[in-house]
């Protein structure tokens, strides 16, 4: 990469951070990424969601010549940050969206303004990008560097895959193949994070990863039974005054909650896509302002949101990926101070969002079916859920002493632990002795001898390890295999839809086994109007 530019130093960075920005210290890992790029280099920035990744690429585009141009999903988010950069300045010209909502005469303007050299941050949706008559433009200007925000939608592992992103690549050679690429975002499981390099073509970029350890927030997962409506009722009166958004499916059950809310004297407000501009505007800044307490929203609610003290999120549906639910949740307790995430969760609503995807290509029911499983084991799991999360992310967190340690209601109410170390070695075995070929499900299928058609065709009910785990239920060896893969003794593939493979450190566990200890995964049995949690 290009690097003769000057590289800018420590007192330059923080002048610039206090003129344009008002900060005085950068956060996290901010510095790092800003010269990476005013250095030239194709740089990727995976912060969690308030980690102030914004400011990552914004302020080496209002350092630098030439104009920057910031690929963004939502022309709603791309407004606020406009308007936010042209407040810091006094010129309009500084910041623009190019979309097909302009007129001719606004867009004539935004070229002027790029030609003279004012702009330097042009936010585009991707597939503005891709119109030939923009790229033709822009091939004849001077451009600094090219971000990709919410890089995630690159790829089908992410939560919010958008096919246009995969163009991205084609048109950044046609415009100008040696400006720096950056990529940002807020969800990256290693395999989003392979994807997104892949994709953008920045292989050997600079890569800085923040922590996704949020230590203030507490989790917790709750059973969803008849009586949810008047859980989140008792809920939000006991947080009473507090700021808080509660997530739902549907807009029906959004508007009907909201209302259920209000009966019952919650200052609350429904939000979701099918209201006009002007009703969700309103209902939002309400929110903002602190109007009312709660908003009642769908997933269409936060994406951009800055509201530094959101005390809690709860989610009457689980969602459909541990990366939305880290996104969601992401929103509480930004300015970090307390956040209880509560999630309902009945086996159910996972069944329900299954259906959901019956009708979509079976790559992508495959790949949906993977993710929603995570979230069945995240919900049922009884090991710290900070540790599961965070292991989903790719990052080691100690349960004991890590930050944030004793913030979720496994942590606070441990189920007693049991010494399993024999059973670990009958998963090892189960699954070499498979040829890792098979999920869970069919190594717990073997482990208790009961076949199925895979099983079967594979003909491992003549193998040694078919049932050799039979004095125990399946629920015991999943909870055992999931606290293995969270425990680096097994490996999950989650691209391979979650086959099994032996790690080195299990390898080590079998030549010479050592102690450990596991919990049973809750269980959650629906009676009728009521659930048991066990
Ligand atoms: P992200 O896009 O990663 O979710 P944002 O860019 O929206 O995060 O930033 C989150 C919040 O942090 C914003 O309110 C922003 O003004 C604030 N912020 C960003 N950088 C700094 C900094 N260096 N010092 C103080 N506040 C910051």
């Amino acid at each position: 990469m290009a690097s003769d530019r000057p590289v800018v130093n420590d007192s330059e960075l923080h002048a610039a951070l206090k003129k344009y920005f008002g900060f005085a210290e950068f956060k996290g890992l901010q510095q790092d990424v800003v010269t990476s790029i005013l250095e030239g280099n194709n740089t990727f920035a995976i912060m969690p969601t308030g980690g102030g990744k914004s400011l990552c690429y914004q302020l080496p585009a209002l350092m630098q010549e030439g104009t920057a141009i910031v690929v963004s999903p939502l022309i709603a988010l791309m407004k606020n940050q406009v308007d936010a950069i042209r407040g810091i300045s006094d010129q309009n010209g500084i910041a623009h969206v190019l979309n097909s909502s302009l007129t001719k005469t606004e867009i004539r303007q935004v070229k002027q303004d790029i030609l003279d050299g004012v702009t330097k941050l042009l936010y585009v949706a991707p597939e503005s990008l891709t119109k030939e008559e923009n790229i033709e433009f822009l091939q004849s200007v001077k451009l600094s560097f090219i971000a990709v925000d919410e890089a995630h939608c690159i790829s089908e592992w992410g939560h919010d895959f958008r096919p246009e992103y995969r163009n991205l690549r084609n048109i950044v050679n046609r415009l100008d193949d040696s400006i720096p690429v950056i990529g940002l975002t807020a969800t990256a499981t290693p395999k989003v994070q392979e994807d997104i390099i892949k994709n953008l073509g920045i292989t050997g970029a600079k890569t800085f990863k923040a922590s996704f350890n949020r230590p203030n927030l507490f989790y917790e997962v709750r059973p969803k039974t008849a009586n949810i409506d008047s859980d989140i009722i008792r809920f939000v009166k006991k947080n009473s005054g507090k700021s808080g958004i509660v997530y739902c499916l549907s807009r029906k059950k959004v508007e009907e909650l909201a209302q259920v809310l209000q009966v019952n004297g919650v200052s609350a407000v429904p939000y979701h896509a099918g209201f006009d501009a002007k009703t969700r505007s309103k209902y939002q800044d309400m929110f903002l302002m602190e109007d009312v307490d709660v908003v009642v929203a769908t997933i269409a609610f936060g994406m951009g949101i800055d509201k530094p003290d959101v005390r809690f999120v709860i989610h009457h549906d689980i969602p459909k990926s541990i990366e939305s639910y880290y996104q969601e949740t992401g929103r509480a307790g930004r300015d970090d101070g307390e956040g209880h995430c509560l999630a309902f969760y009945a086996y159910k609503d996972i069944e329900k969002l299954e259906k959901f995807m019956s009708n979509k290509p079976v790559a992508e029911q495959e790949i949906g079916n993977a993710l929603l499983q995570e979230v069945v084991a995240y919900a049922e799991t009884s090991m710290s859920r900070r540790k599961f999360m965070l292991h989903y992310f790719g990052e080691e967190f100690d349960e004991v002493n890590g930050d944030g340690a004793d913030m979720d209601d496994n942590a606070r109410n441990p189920k007693e632990k049991v010494e399993a170390t024999e059973d670990v070695v009958k998963v090892l075995k189960a699954i070499e002795g498979t040829n890792e070929k098979f999920k869970s499900k069919e190594v717990v299928k073997t482990l208790t001898g009961k076949v199925n058609a895979l099983i079967t065709s594979h003909k491992v009910d003549d193998k040694d390890v078919f049932g050799s785990g039979s004095d125990k239920g399946k629920e015991h060896w999943m909870a055992l295999i999931r606290q293995m893969i969270v425990a680096g003794l097994v490996k999950k593939e989650i691209e391979q839809y979650g086959i099994l493979h032996v790690t080195q450190k299990g390898k080590d566990f079998m030549a010479k086994p050592d102690s450990f200890m596991m919990t049973k995964d809750h269980t959650y049995t629906s009676t009728g109007n009521d659930a048991i949690v066990s």
